[in-house]
């Protein structure tokens, strides 16, 4: 991950692309990266979108890839370890969804309050 992120950092030093990756801005790419990759599902079947055919996948995989950078970019401008977020969050999702009450289920945590 470390390594990934110096990738990231040196290609934006490279182009001086820093100067337009404002935390907005970032917050907006990371968006519309997302977009992006659910266009490629827009019109699929739930049962279809399980299975990309095998011609969508390299598009879909680049999109990944964009939605990622721009999520490491973000974190990075904001001093945000995002695995130490991912590790934080997971836990307090395992609080707010304990196996026992939601197992199966699919409504929000206020629904179990
Ligand atoms: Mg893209």
């Amino acid at each position: 991950m470390k390594h990934l992120l110096d990738q990231i950092r040196a290609f934006n030093t490279e182009r001086d692309w820093d100067q337009y990756h404002s935390p907005k801005n970032l917050a907006m790419a990371l968006m519309i990266e997302a977009a992006e990759l659910a266009e490629h599902f827009q019109w699929d079947t739930t049962e279809e979108s399980r299975c990309p055919a095998p011609d969508k996948r390299p598009a879909i995989e680049e999109e990944v890839g964009d939605v990622f950078i721009y999520l490491l970019n973000l974190a990075d401008k904001l001093e945000i370890d995002v695995l130490e977020a991912a590790r934080k969050k997971l836990e307090t999702n395992r609080q707010k969804y304990p196996v026992k009450k939601v197992r199966g289920k699919k409504e929000k945590w206020t629904e179990y309050l």
